[in-house]
């Protein structure tokens, strides 16, 4: 039987980087966001459901998911958004089982923002946050995406708050400091993962 973990924190918290320190210590890791984004092309089914949802739009002259039309038009409206998120993460679901049945390790992982929001921990075994100051993720989303402060900021603030994150969360991994910190706390909390993990 596999043990998941899911591993999960608001935008520029760097749970990304965090999972490619796991990956680097040998555990798979399934990005949930990055698969999303592929499956829409990837998929035939997901493909037509779209296309049925949003029109023919919703898809590029050469076939691709067109992200900037698609968020215009579910930007405003949230039935529209909800209807599609409906569409989108039972793929994903599906898509994670597969992965899983493929992985000859115990002890995998599962990354995805919306951990909590989407009440996936419930599905996993233990759960792994990566939090950080909200000035200090702001300035790390500027630089890394060109965007203002305003609109960094106003992401966060659709997100679920950061307290009640780190209530929920099992594992909690502190990101205010450079690189090497982060490697270092990422390594001493898998350590201790990886030893509870082992006795249930
Ligand atoms: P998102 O949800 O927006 O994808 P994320 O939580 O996956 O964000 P990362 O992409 O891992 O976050 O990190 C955000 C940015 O901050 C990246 O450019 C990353 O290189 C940088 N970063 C992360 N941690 C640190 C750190 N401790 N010191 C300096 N830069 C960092």
């Amino acid at each position: 039987m596999h043990k998941i973990i899911g591993l999960t924190g608001g935008i520029g918290s760097g749970k990304t980087t965090v999972a490619r320190f796991i990956e680097e210590m040998g555990y798979p890791v399934y990005n949930s966001d990055t698969r999303a984004k592929d499956l829409v092309n990837e998929s035939h089914d997901l493909k037509a459901a779209i296309i049925q949802l949003l029109g023919s739009q919703a898809y590029d002259e050469n076939g691709l998911y067109d992200r900037k039309y698609v968020g215009s038009i579910v930007f405003s409206n949230d039935e529209l958004l909800k209807q599609l998120n409906a569409i989108i993460h039972p793929a994903v679901n599906k898509d994670f089982h597969d992965w899983v049945k493929r992985q000859s390790r115990e002890i995998i992982f599962k990354e995805t923002a919306l951990l909590f929001e989407l009440k996936l921990n419930l599905q996993c075994d233990k759960s792994l946050l990566v939090t950080a100051d909200e000035s200090i993720r702001i300035k790390r989303v500027m630089d890394r995406d060109s965007k203002t402060y305003r609109e960094v900021e106003k992401v966060i603030d659709n997100q679920m708050p950061e307290r009640k994150k780190i209530r929920l969360a099992d594992y909690v991994i502190e990101n205010n400091s450079d690189m090497q910190h982060l490697r270092l706390s990422t390594e001493k909390i898998m350590t201790s993962l990886i030893n509870d993990l082992h006795k249930i």
